[in-house]
């Protein structure tokens, strides 16, 4: 756990204040790949590792923005932020981005210091941005003295990111990080951000393993997919009157359509369309405890992923064909954008430990790479500290 006593003597150090603080964790998606921003189903869990924001108001309609994670202070003015958004391709983007976004919506900030602290690893896949901008997000509204719900504040967080930050990501993570509850899943429609928190049983471990590989179509790679995906939803959507998102769909409209669209992005869409079956399977499985069923979408999900979505990769395959073959593996696959980064695995409590070790054994001498390995619980979503 990240020690919030630490980030406040920090602040108090730097800017010579006090003052509330907040924490907002990371997330992982158990199952539910490129779904969201074609209105699909998701399930993913808030973590055990976090950002914890503290602020403080400032007389001088100053914005200042400290890290403790890069121990750099960058310097706004509230004014400026109020303006259309100047991205500086710099971490603070997106806590200004958040200030920006807030503002876009009508709530009036004051100068203000604000510290930000995470153990949520950067850049790996884990959401340590939208960590930073949800704590971000209720450290502005405590000092301007609003309350708003989660939910809004997911949408409010995910618009500074696409249109300030300028990165094209989906509602899922600033949801989940936004609205998490402790020992659940949360199974989100991205369409009409409907959800339902879905419990993980207490013997269970999410364990996330790094493959510490990003193949070079990561960066272009979504954004290819994503276009391959809306190619073939265009194509859908002018076959079948009433089809408004790709979710809309059936598989039986997709072969239909087959010939409307390249082979592409048809395989995109039969990925997205068998994907958001086997969320709504995942749903059930957990209601009912069958966490064999689970393992087994997973197992499903993963297939799909590399073969239809082409988006996997070599370290990663490999990294879950160890994990599979493991005692108390429930089930494993690859998380996130792809070509590269996680996968995600659900481990039985007593087994992690050596799940842990004998992952990245194997996977050390199989690639010669050493793996980050995370063993995490599914946490409570964003709040303050009390
Ligand atoms: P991910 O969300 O998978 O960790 P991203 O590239 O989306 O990766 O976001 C990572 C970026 O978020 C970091 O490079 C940094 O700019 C910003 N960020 C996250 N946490 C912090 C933090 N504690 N302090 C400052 N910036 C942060
Ligand atoms: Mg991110």
């Amino acid at each position: 756990m990240l020690c919030t006593e630490k980030i406040l003597t920090l602040h108090q150090q730097h800017f010579g204040q006090t003052g509330p603080t907040f924490l907002a964790p990371g997330r992982v998606n158990l199952i539910g790949e490129h779904t969201d921003y074609t209105g699909g189903f998701v399930l993913p869990v808030a973590i055990d590792f976090c950002t914890v924001a503290v602020i403080s108001p400032r007389e001088d309609g100053k914005a200042v923005f400290f890290s403790q994670n890069y121990m750099e202070q960058a310097e706004y003015s509230v004014g400026e932020l109020a303006g259309t958004p100047r991205p500086r391709g710099h971490w603070s983007d997106y806590p200004a981005g958040v200030a920006w976004s807030l503002m876009q919506e009508g709530i009036a900030l004051g100068g203000f210091n604000l510290s930000l602290s995470g153990n949520v690893p950067l850049g790996a896949g884990l959401s340590s941005s939208a960590s930073a901008e949800v704590a971000t997000a209720l450290a502005l509204l405590a000092c301007a003295g609003v309350s708003m719900p989660q939910e809004k504040i997911a949408v409010l967080c995910r618009r500074a990111e696409n249109e300030y930050v300028g990165a094209k990501c989906g509602i899922m993570d600033q949801f989940v990080v936004s609205c998490g509850a402790e020992g659940h899943a949360l199974l989100l429609d991205c369409r009409s951000l409907d959800y339902e928190l879905l419990p993980v049983p207490e013997d269970v471990r999410i364990v996330i393993c790094n493959s510490m590989v990003r193949h070079a179509h990561a960066t272009g790679g979504y954004g290819n997919r994503r276009d391959e995906v809306e190619a073939g939803q265009r194509a859908l959507q002018q076959c079948r009157p009433g089809i408004e998102l790709l979710r809309d769909a059936t598989l039986e409209d997709l072969e239909a359509c087959a010939d409307k669209m390249p082979r592409e992005a048809y395989l995109r869409c039969r990925h997205i369309l068998t994907e958001n079956r086997r969320v709504l399977e995942a749903r059930g499985a957990l209601l009912q405890g069958d966490l064999a069923r689970f393992g087994a979408l997973m197992a499903e999900a993963h297939i799909s992923f590399r073969d239809d979505f082409a988006s996997s990769c070599e370290e990663v395959d490999t990294l879950v064909e160890i994990a599979q073959k493991l005692p108390g593996c429930i089930g494993a696959r690859i998380t996130g954008g792809g070509f590269g980064g996680c996968t995600v695995n659900l481990v039985k409590k007593d087994e992690a430990e050596s799940f842990m070790q004998a992952v990245r054994e194997q996977y050390k001498a199989a690639t010669g790479i050493t793996a980050d390995v995370y063993i995490c619980l599914a946490s409570a979503g964003a709040r303050a500290v009390k």
